[in-house]
């Protein structure tokens, strides 16, 4: 196939360089990022969408994926697909969506979970919305790049179940940290209470598989002073994403509001900015009660 992708960065590159590997040909556009392996330059987005059977764009925000759409979708011919992987608000993959299909394309939004990691190593989990053809025509796509891809319904889906997801990991994350750090002033060791919780009722993938404690469960940012991994500032641009679809739809989100207010602390007025997001714990022990 013939690909175009726009946004290089620490997510793009390594995945336009993975489809090439696999013998597509990739040609690339970002405003500052170098070429990946194997994919040929153009010198504007419009460049890079036209003539190529499939578009993927993974760029920083809905704003600037607004404006690339604007861009290339009237350089790219019908039936083409319109993959984005960013992760963007619910509204702004809707309206790009409706523009693409206007246009006779075939739009899909599918964010990623799997990190910089992840993507370097083909092995994304991709949640995607949009019409079943289009998910269908991208599906060899997201198996060079990934190792699962859900389809989650019409276009925005994909977008809403990767926010409700990480609402949940921000929201776990928060209540995994102070647990630790309450069970430290009331004595008990660390080894313990992971014992304990990992095989009971408040096991989670944050306790099990991501432990935010050092020395404890398997390997994890922890053990490496809390480089990330996951940073706190993208979890926090989810957390955001998560309360503007709640405040656009009207569903309360308690626990999504408290754990965004308290990433947005950590990261805004604290140390949080390039920790790992587990990083709340050594925040929670420094803190106290406040
Ligand atoms: P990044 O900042 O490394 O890459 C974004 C790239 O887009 C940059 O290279 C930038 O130059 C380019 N860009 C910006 N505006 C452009 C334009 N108008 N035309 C062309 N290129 C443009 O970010 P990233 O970490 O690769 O993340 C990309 C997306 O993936 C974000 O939406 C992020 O939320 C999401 N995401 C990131 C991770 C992660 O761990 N990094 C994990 C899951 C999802």
């Amino acid at each position: 196939m013939k690909i175009g992708f726009i946004g290089l960065g620490n997510m793009g590159g390594p995945m336009a360089a993975n489809l090439a590997a696999a013998g597509h040909e990739v040609i690339g556009f970002d405003l500052a990022a170098p070429a990946p392996n194997g994919v040929s330059m153009a010198d504007s987005g419009a460049a890079a969408a036209n003539g190529v059977e499939a578009v993927i764009t993974m760029l920083p925000n809905g704003a600037i994926l607004r404006s690339v759409a604007d861009e290339i979708i009237p350089a790219m011919a019908a039936g083409t697909l319109f993959i984005d992987c960013s992760t963007v608000d619910v509204e702004s993959a809707r309206s790009v969506a409706d523009q693409a299909v206007g246009a006779g394309l075939a739009p899909v939004d599918a964010p990623v979970s799997g990190g910089t990691t992840g993507a370097a190593a083909g092995t994304l989990t991709f949640m995607a919305g949009g019409p079943d053809a289009a998910f269908r025509g991208a599906e060899p796509l997201f198996e060079i790049m990934g190792q699962k891809a859900v389809h989650c319904g019409p276009s925005g889906n994909g977008q809403a179940a990767k926010i409700c997801n990480n609402m949940i990991l921000g929201a776990t994350m928060v209540a995994t940290c102070e647990a630790f750090a309450l069970a430290d002033k009331l004595g008990l060791e660390r080894q313990s209470m992971f014992d304990v919780v990992s095989t009971s009722s408040g096991y989670s993938w944050t306790m099990n598989a991501y432990c935010p404690a050092p020395g404890i469960g398997p390997q994890s940012p922890a053990d490496n002073d809390y480089k990330p991994g996951f940073a706190a500032e993208l979890m926090l641009k989810d957390l955001r994403l998560s309360q503007q679809a709640a405040e656009a739809v009207d569903a309360d989100t308690p626990m999504g509001q408290r754990a965004t207010a308290l990433y947005a602390q950590f990261v805004e007025d604290e140390d949080g900015l390039g920790m790992d997001f587990s990083a709340m714990l050594p925040r929670f022990v420094a803190k106290g009660r406040g």
